[in-house]
């Protein structure tokens, strides 16, 4: 057992391992949480209340979460003092626990770190950032036919933009790289540029679309699209579209067609049980989510492509207020809300705590407990379709019925069959 200064380890539980490439989890198993700043800890209270229910009432005692606090952000200086935003043993925790969820968390101003949740993720090899979208009936959104999206987005986490390598203009460094490349490699640019470095590899690409297919495979999705801009960046994106393929191609040559082999071979039929592989210029898949929604199923994206990407895809069902996510490294699991920490909000009880509710139905169905996940997705349905909401919705809502972060919690509870 890890020995931990400030994280109290619960006296019942059993953590959760990998074994043979796969997470096994106990009946009981421990899993950490950040309660997050700002609205986190309102939001962070409805969930635990919510996943509790849930599990309850699927397992009927048979199966409990048992929740171990770890600490990060403002609360995290509060227990471990100045600058300690992010203590060692926080990370550690969630390596040792495999499974963790967290709330939202303020970017610090000064102490060195650019984000927390940059950090993190880079700190666990976080390569993957999973976010379902789709449609909540009842959900305010500004499109005719929200419920024509349905997506996954796989957006790499660690790479292209994300790397963050990035020199300021006018310094040594930037001066001597634009220097290096006019005079060794004929590449000129205006003196006085800041300097980017956008790495995108073999490596970090067929982990994610490995990833990507897997999932499709899992959850019986159809098609898996790659989002590039291929047509202006070859090496870097056009090179994650050449990837991407080749990967799908060599790890799973039996389960997947190319869109190429669709019209080719199968005159533009799915084989059954088949998964399409295609690929989309990232400009105009902004267009088809939009027009053409149906089409689309797992989207499988460089770093930068997948940031605007899933927000804009949140948005077309209703926003980042009940958009979910998951941070993933080969096993290791980290959901969390999509969006901020609201600071104008904090301790007023008053937010949509559905992004971070949904977070963890994503968990639940990592964990394979599908069945408690299934019932909080559908009690979600049932409360949002009976304008019960909070504020953010209820202003977008023909009669509405508006409500706190806790009495939405307990709705969903009551809702829950
Ligand atoms: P934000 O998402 O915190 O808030 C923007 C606005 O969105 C809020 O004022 C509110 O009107 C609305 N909103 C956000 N969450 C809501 C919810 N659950 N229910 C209803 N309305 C909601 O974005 P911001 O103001 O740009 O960022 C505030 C802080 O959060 C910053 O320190 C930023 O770095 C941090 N941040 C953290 C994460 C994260 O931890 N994953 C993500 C984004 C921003």
């Amino acid at each position: 057992m890890a020995k931990y200064k400030k994280i109290k380890v619960p006296k019942t539980g059993t953590k959760i391992t990998v074994e043979k490439d796969k997470i096994v989890v106990p009946d009981d198993p421990i899993i950490p949480f950040i309660e997050g700043d700002g609205i986190g800890p309102d939001i962070w209270k409805a969930t635990q209340m919510v996943l509790d229910a849930a599990v309850e009432k699927a397992y009927k005692g048979t199966k409990k979460i048992i929740w171990m606090e770890i600490f990060a952000g403002d609360k995290a200086v509060k227990v471990y003092g100045k600058n300690q935003w992010l203590p060692k043993e926080t990370v550690q925790a969630i390596k040792d626990y495999v499974v963790a969820i967290k709330g939202p968390l303020t970017t610090p101003i000064g102490g060195g770190i650019r984000s927390l949740n940059v950090t993190l993720r880079q700190k666990l090899d976080l390569f993957a950032c999973v976010r379902p979208v789709k449609y909540y009936p009842g959900t305010p959104s500004p499109v005719k036919r929200p419920q024509d999206l349905n997506v996954v987005i796989f957006r790499e986490n660690t790479e292209d933009v994300y790397a963050g390598i990035e020199f300021k203009a006018n310094t040594k460094a930037a001066k001597e790289l634009i220097e290096l490349l006019s005079t060794k490699y004929k590449k000129h640019i205006r003196s006085g540029s800041g300097i980017g470095i956008k790495p995108i590899s073999k490596f970090g690409t067929e982990r994610l679309v490995k990833k990507a297919i897997e999932y499709a495979i899992e959850y019986g999705r159809k098609s898996v699209t790659l989002v590039h801009k291929g047509n202006i960046m070859k090496f870097t994106e056009g090179a994650f579209k050449d990837w991407g393929y080749q990967a799908a191609k060599k790890y799973f040559p039996n389960k997947i067609v190319t869109e190429a082999d669709l019209w080719d071979k199968y005159d533009g039929k799915l084989p059954e049980g088949k998964i399409l592989i295609k690929d989309r210029i990232a400009d105009s898949i902004f267009q088809q989510v939009l027009l053409r929604p149906t089409e689309y199923e797992i989207l499988a994206t460089p770093n930068l492509n997948g940031d605007f990407l899933s927000d804009a895809c949140a948005a077309q069902v209703g926003g980042l207020g009940i958009a979910p996510g998951s941070n993933m490294s080969y096993h290791y699991g980290l959901f969390e809300a999509t969006h901020g920490t609201a600071p104008k909000y904090a301790g007023m009880d008053k937010v949509n705590p559905g992004s971070l509710i949904l977070s963890g139905v994503m968990m639940l169905e990592y964990l394979g407990w599908k069945k408690a996940g299934t019932m909080v997705e559908n009690s979600m349905k049932r409360t949002i379709k009976s304008k019960v909401v909070t504020y953010d919705f209820a202003r977008q809502m023909k009669g509405a019925k508006k409500v706190k972060c806790s009495q939405f919690a307990k709705e969903l509870v009551k809702n829950m069959k």
